[in-house]
């Protein structure tokens, strides 16, 4: 009796920043830009046939692994994995304070100054 385990090890060269990936069969994103395609309905099904980009837009840092958000390009379809140790923290950062940016944009531009509320005169009691 013998499992067959497909577990999917492709290489393939990224299509945002030409970075050539080796696919170790647990990361399916490129290690340097972190971006992903959408290929995948369950990893390594190529069910999805999409194809669009999936960027990464968010990132979660736990104590025990750090797990990433990529969005579609194309459809929109959000889909969290883990990282790799292979992943460039840098980018993994970047991608973190873009997201922190992002949520907080609003309050990112201070707004213009207004006009100090004009004191009220206390209304003369008895
Ligand atoms: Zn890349
Ligand atoms: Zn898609």
């Amino acid at each position: 009796m013998s499992r067959r385990f497909t577990r999917v090890t492709e290489d393939f060269d990224c299509l945002v920043c030409g970075a050539a990936v080796r696919g170790d069969g647990y990361t399916n994103h490129c290690p340097s830009c972190l971006c992903s395609r959408h290929v995948d309905v369950h990893p390594g099904d190529r069910g999805a046939g999409c194809g669009g980009v999936m960027r990464p837009v968010g990132v979660e840092f736990g104590p025990r692994e750090t797990v990433l958000t990529h969005a579609c390009e194309r459809c929109g379809e959000r889909r969290r994995c883990r990282t790799s140790p292979a992943d460039d923290r840098d980018a993994l950062f970047a991608v973190a304070s873009a997201a922190a940016t992002a949520t907080t944009g609003i309050f990112a531009h201070p707004r213009t100054p207004v006009a100090p509320p004009r004191r009220r005169r206390r209304a003369p009691g008895h």
